[in-house]
């Protein structure tokens, strides 16, 4: 009874609140990289999606977890500061408000934040922005509009609280490009037609330009190999039973060992195998003490961002 008040007062709150501020029917938040996608939103021949109560307390839900995140990066001893600035971008004056700045490791950045999904968190941890042409076009936007060369992309999971960032860069060329489009569209009369692009099975118009659902195939590709991959599924099998059998002996083997009273340094010998209990010295930086006794500012000065790569095999379900 009162979740159904609330879902109804947040009804009325989308229906009667303030249309968000999008001068020529386009803000940085809604610019998308393509010029025809651009004409669209112009034009306002976007595909509408209507503004129903559950969709308006995920929308607040997102701004209050901004505030949050907030209060946590203070209590941590990092100030977001100039929030809520606004900009303008290029001739056309597209307006936008940036969620604010940081300053991290001597040099004021950008901080954009993101309430998300587990299953978005997880895409952005694999693929960055690329896998975000909206959010990629707002935040190089923003950075071009308040001359920064960084961005700290700031996301809170939804589920679970737990934040994660990633330092991304202005990339001058990639913003240029929306820069043009956009003053060509707004103030040259530019109707552009669609062109296909990496970004057509993001926009949700590709049945409209092409007919056709588009699907993202960067980063996949086919080969067959029929011995290969049999040779693969097989090891695993094998693979599996022998880590399945080595656990179950380990286990009992250590048992025997400590019912026998045995300690560091100390054998025992099961036939041919052999027992040993070691110590092992583990020498490990402590980064919750690191903050604690030094500050969060220690942390971001020492630590450095490294990209390293796996490689995971599985078999595919058929
Ligand atoms: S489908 Fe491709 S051409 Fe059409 S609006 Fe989207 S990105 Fe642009």
């Amino acid at each position: 009874m009162l979740s159904e008040i609330v879902v109804l007062s947040a009804e009325g709150r989308a229906r009667g609140g303030k249309e968000h501020e999008t001068r020529n029917g386009i803000s940085c938040s809604g610019v998308f990289p393509c010029p025809h996608y651009i004409y669209r939103a112009f034009k306002r021949t976007l595909p509408q999606r209507e503004v129903d109560g559950s969709s308006q307390l995920n929308m607040e839900n997102g701004w209050w977890q901004e505030e949050e995140s907030i209060k946590l990066l203070g209590q941590s001893g990092i100030e977001v500061f100039h929030r809520q600035e606004r900009v303008e971008i290029g001739q056309s004056k597209v307006p936008g408000k940036i969620d604010g700045e940081v300053n991290f490791n001597k040099e004021v950045i950008l901080w954009e934040h993101k309430a998300w999904d587990t299953r978005k968190t997880n895409l952005f941890k694999q693929k960055g922005l690329s896998a975000f042409p909206w959010e990629k076009s707002q935040v190089n936007l923003y950075m071009h509009g308040r001359k920064l060369e960084k961005c700290d992309f700031y996301v809170k999971g939804k589920e679970h609280n737990e934040p994660y960032d990633h330092v991304v860069p202005y990339e001058k060329d990639f913003a240029l490009s929306l820069i043009g489009w956009l003053d060509e569209v707004i103030l040259g009369g530019w109707e552009p037609q669609p062109m296909e692009c990496e970004y057509c099975s993001h926009c949700g118009l590709s049945f409209e330009c092409w007919g056709a659902e588009i699907i993202d195939l960067a980063g996949l590709r086919q080969m067959s190999d029929e011995e290969l991959s049999k040779k693969f599924k097989l090891g695993k099998q094998y693979k599996d039973f022998s880590d399945w059998i080595l656990e179950e002996v380990r286990a009992e083997m250590v048992m025997r060992f400590d019912k026998q009273g045995l300690g560091v340094g100390d054998t025992l010998l099961i036939d041919d195998v052999k027992v040993q209990k070691m110590k092992r010295e583990v020498w490990r930086l402590d980064k919750r003490l690191l903050v604690e006794k030094l500050g969060p500012t220690a942390l971001i000065e020492v630590g450095q961002e490294k990209e390293e790569f796996s490689y995971r095999i599985q078999e595919v379900m058929s």
